[in-house]
């Protein structure tokens, strides 16, 4: 059974309840990182429950997925995939940012409610990788030519030497 993410609750009342939420994120539903990732990445779920550190909320759980990215090198998809230990101590309140209990996360958030999932897309933004690679690429790549390319210009180079020595021995 999956259920949505795009819910607003209040942390507060959420961390009093000891909540857990677990829900999915499809693609479609994605504002911040649709453009980076494929159509055929698998849905961003989350298993998190909110409880409390002293006197902060904390989110903690799991964000896990295959994303599907575009590699670098080859332009051919590649999987990447996400398992985040999600340890989160929410605020709506930017002087108390540096009072975040050890091991926690701070995070942000205006208002008095949390839109779920805007807050686990933006962990999954923060794993992104700027570009993404294929550790091996399985179609043979451009710079594989590149490589024969310099092979074959080194040896063109070694030709006027080569008729240097012949011009010399006549
Ligand atoms: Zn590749």
């Amino acid at each position: 059974m999956s259920k949505t993410l795009q819910i607003e609750v209040d942390p507060v009342l959420c961390a009093s309840q000891e909540r857990s939420i677990f829900g999915e994120l499809n693609y479609n539903e994605l504002q911040q990182i649709q453009q980076d990732i494929e159509s055929s990445s698998a849905p961003i779920v989350a298993d998190v429950m909110f409880s409390k550190v002293g006197k902060f909320v904390v989110l903690t759980g799991r964000i896990y997925s295959d994303l599907v990215l575009q590699c670098a090198a080859c332009l051919e998809p590649t999987v990447f995939p996400v398992d985040i230990d999600v340890k989160l101590a929410i605020t709506n309140n930017e002087d108390r940012l540096s009072l975040v209990p050890e091991g926690y996360e701070p995070y942000l958030f205006e208002g008095d409610r949390l839109l779920m999932s805007e807050v686990i897309e933006s962990e999954v933004v923060l794993v992104l990788p700027s570009i993404a690679r294929h550790d091996v690429c399985p179609i043979e790549l451009p710079k594989s030519s590149t490589s024969k390319d310099f092979k074959l210009e080194a040896a063109v180079k070694t030709n006027p030497f080569e008729a240097l020595e012949k011009l010399k021995k006549y």
